[in-house]
């Protein structure tokens, strides 16, 4: 039992308490299960096992009390199999003194592109020892914004408490649907080069028409080639098989 995971602060004892258990975990909690269970991850728990009820997903107590059974025979506490489950209690009033706002960042999504380390200008993330981008500061996070969500490709960061959409807040089957212009404003912030039109650098004119330009990066494009035309000493033939077809059908060349 933890006042709300979320904002539990990352030097709480909590963690600490929870990992020295040692033991498969039920958390239920009132953000959804897919943040909930990253959350867990980035202080190193659920190795033993990890099963996550969302409040969110609960119809009622009776399928909370089938939830948490179906929790339990998953990690096999059951009567023949495992441990007797206990209940870790922790205080609210000690743990969770404030409320917090930080992405939380979904390991199996994320491809490593760097896109968010590069975007944030407030150092919230960062590479780790193995090169891999990490939550390193969250509390430097602005509250409220969700800027990074909407430009991770893959939909690999969530705020839970964003209610305005759904897929920020990491609800089960939704993805965040790219911001273009905070896109363009990754680009024009990075000089990264673009997949879609393979240019790099700066990105100019803001506010330009944007059927010049590309749609991923906003970058000007050159106009497509005309397509060809045809020369002008074939004009004559084409015209020449044309009267001859017509000829054909109507019996004599017309006039
Ligand atoms: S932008 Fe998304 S996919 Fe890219 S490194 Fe960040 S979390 Fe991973
Ligand atoms: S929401 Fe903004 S401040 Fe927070 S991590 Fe993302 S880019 Fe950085």
């Amino acid at each position: 039992m933890l006042p709300e995971l979320y904002h539990v602060e990352e030097a709480s004892p909590v963690w600490d308490q929870l990992r020295a258990s040692g033991q498969p975990l039920v958390v239920v909690t009132g953000i959804h299960a897919r943040p909930a269970e990253w959350l867990l991850r980035h202080y190193g728990l659920g190795e033993q096992g990890l099963q996550v009820i969302s409040l969110l997903d609960v119809a009622d107590p009776a399928e909370f009390v089938q939830r948490v059974e179906q929790a339990l025979v998953a990690l096999g506490a059951t009567a023949a199999a495992g441990p007797t489950p206990s209940l870790i209690s922790v205080s609210s009033d000690r743990e969770c003194t404030r409320e917090r706002w930080y992405p939380v960042h979904d390991k199996s999504r994320c491809t490593e592109c760097g896109h968010c380390l590069q975007f944030c200008l407030f150092g919230v993330y960062e590479l780790d020892e193995e090169g891999k981008v990490r939550v390193a500061r969250p509390d430097q996070c602005k509250p409220g914004c969700p800027a990074c969500a909407r430009i991770c490709p893959h939909s690999a960061i969530m705020f839970p408490l964003y209610h305005k959409d759904p897929a920020i807040a990491g609800a089960p089957g939704h993805f965040v649907e790219l911001d273009a212009e905070g896109r363009r404003l990754f680009y024009g912030r990075t000089g990264a080069q673009c997949p879609t039109c393979g240019q790099g650098g700066e990105v100019l004119r803001r506010g330009r028409a944007a059927d010049d330009c590309c749609a991923e990066c906003g970058r000007p494009v050159a106009a497509a080639p005309a397509p060809p035309v045809a020369a002008a000493g074939n004009t004559g033939d084409d015209l020449d098989a044309l009267l001859d077809e017509l000829e054909q059908l109507s019996g004599g060349r017309p006039d």
